[in-house]
């Protein structure tokens, strides 16, 4: 039997729809969230995420501003620029999208955003919350991933969980989120020998490498929960992730499609950001 499919549209749009709700309380206290999205250059792919981000904010009535800036920008210049932004009262939140220019792409620039502006959880500090389980802002694409896991009802304590990858915004947190809440957790990488043998034991198998079919059928436990983090294009051109879909949900118990999947729940996950980050930042909770 296939396995169920683990939709993050619909699960995000029933998030989204609650969210819409809280902004509509908080418009009647006087209070609009807003949210900035600093993009540098203009790589095709980030543009798509800049705006749809922004479609989504206003879909909920969140401001939404794009502020664009030449790959030229000094990097003092551009951390001025943040530093506004976090003196700016009516700003609750502040995303740096990458990839930023080599000139740029340096870890100050999440550290020179305000920790309670970080809506992307990118900020030493909110890792570091996140890595003691305290309440802070999580990094949004792992915080989606938790809360699909949670809607298969299936308990995470006691499982054996999987994570391919240890990127500092995928991998490495949403493996502190899986011991955090209690799974035997362990983390691969480009290095890791007989990937196949480890990924067969996990309960909880999640892919965030960007490789298509990276993850096949012969790799995974019947019945494990799959994510597929990956965002990839396939030999036709068409969106895929990073497990081979078709044939890896034969044998799955629970399995997210892209596109459909994670994606959904990163840009949900971020409005949730954004809606905490200015509660907590007007003290409106
Ligand atoms: P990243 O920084 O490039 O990290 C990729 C990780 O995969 C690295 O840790 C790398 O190992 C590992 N890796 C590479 N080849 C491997 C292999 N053959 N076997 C095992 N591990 C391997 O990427 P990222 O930012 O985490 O993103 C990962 C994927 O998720 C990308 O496709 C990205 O587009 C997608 N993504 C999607 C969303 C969404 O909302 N849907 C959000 C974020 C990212 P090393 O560390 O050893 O190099």
């Amino acid at each position: 039997m296939a396995g169920k499919i683990l939709s993050g549209k619909k699960v995000a749009d029933s998030i989204l729809e609650h969210a819409k709700k809280e902004v509509q309380v908080l418009k009647k206290k006087g209070i609009t969230p807003k949210l900035v999205v600093m993009q540098v250059g203009d790589d095709p792919a980030s543009t798509i995420y800049v705006n749809k981000k922004h479609k989504t904010c206003v879909e909920i009535g969140i401001d939404s501003e794009i502020k664009k800036f030449g790959t030229e920008i000094k990097y003092t210049d551009f951390l001025v620029e943040i530093g506004n932004l976090n003196k700016d009262k009516k700003v609750h939140g502040i995303l740096v999208q990458a990839p930023l220019p080599e000139h740029l792409s340096h870890k100050m620039v999440y550290e020179t955003i305000d920790v309670q502006k970080d809506v992307d959880g990118f900020h030493p500090c909110n890792h570091g919350k996140n890595l003691l389980g305290k309440d802070g802002l999580q990094p949004a694409t792992p915080k989606g991933i938790m809360r699909l896991l949670e809607e298969t009802g299936i308990k995470i304590e006691g499982k054996t969980a999987v994570v391919i990858g240890r990127s500092n915004i995928v991998g490495k947190p949403i493996a502190l989120m899986l011991i955090n809440a209690g799974a035997t957790t362990t983390v691969c990488n480009s290095k890791t020998k007989n990937l196949g043998n480890i990924t067969k034991e996990a309960d909880i198998l999640i892919s965030a490498v960007g490789k298509a079919n990276l993850v096949k059928k012969n790799m995974v436990k019947k019945g494990a929960i799959v994510i597929d983090v990956g965002t990839n294009k396939n030999k036709k051109g068409k969106l895929c992730g990073d497990v081979d879909f078709e044939n890896v949900k034969e044998i799955a118990g629970w399995i997210t499609p892209v596109p459909g999947g994670v994606g959904p729940m990163t840009i949900a996950s971020l409005i949730e950001n954004t809606i905490k980050a200015c509660k907590v930042l007007e003290c409106a909770n």
